[in-house]
């Protein structure tokens, strides 16, 4: 997604070899035509799949899916980091380890809106080690809906995320993809036609 290249361009501050901060338009301060235009894109690509659910993490995948869930006209789901009071109910949950913060916590989501009968796109912000997604398609697994795919805003193809999804056999589709970067400088991998 070419416009989504050049705003990690301009405004992406690179803190080192494996951190991206894209705080000014992604996820601290959102531009919000952007994250729907990113919500359209990811419906055309798995917009011809009988998606039910859109499934991400809270807190910085939550504008991502949710615009994916407007663009394909269905709910969008987060799942809650910790088990909150409020979540009395049964939940489906996963262990995490974070990559930013270098804590392991777990994922929970309600068994009351996920099941057998949904088919379920997974997005969230950054593909990095793949830990938090993994952790949501083990939640998809444990309620027996069907994993469509992941969708990513942006993916560091120099880390392990895609491969540990791609082995379990998850399509993978990321909108910008990193090869490489160090301060002042980043090199994506052709994304032709998006
Ligand atoms: P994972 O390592 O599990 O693939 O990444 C989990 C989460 O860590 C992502 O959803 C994202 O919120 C955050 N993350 C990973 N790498 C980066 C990065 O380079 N920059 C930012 N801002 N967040 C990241």
């Amino acid at each position: 997604m070419k416009v989504l290249e050049e705003r990690i361009r301009q405004e992406g501050l690179i803190l080192s070899d494996t951190v991206l901060k894209v705080d000014s338009f992604l996820n601290h301060q959102v531009d919000t035509e952007l994250a729907l235009q990113i919500g359209r894109e990811f419906q055309t690509i798995f917009g011809d799949q009988p998606i039910t659910k859109v499934l991400t993490v809270e807190a910085s995948g939550i504008q991502f899916a949710m615009a994916a869930g407007i663009a394909l006209g269905v709910p969008f789901i987060y799942a809650k980091k910790k088990k909150a009071v409020t979540l009395s109910e049964a939940v489906y949950s996963a262990p995490v380890h974070s990559f930013t913060r270098q804590e392991d916590y777990l994922i929970s989501i309600s068994q009351k809106y996920l099941g057998p009968d949904d088919k379920v796109l997974i997005v969230d912000d950054f593909l990095a080690t793949g830990a938090a997604l993994v952790g949501l398609c083990d939640i998809v697994e444990e309620s027996g809906a069907q994993l469509m795919g992941v969708g990513c805003v942006i993916e560091k193809s120099f880390q392990e995320g895609r491969s540990l999804l791609e082995q379990r056999g998850i399509p993978v589709h990321a909108l910008a993809r990193i090869a490489s970067m160090s301060p002042g400088e980043v090199h994506f991998i052709d994304n032709t036609g998006t």
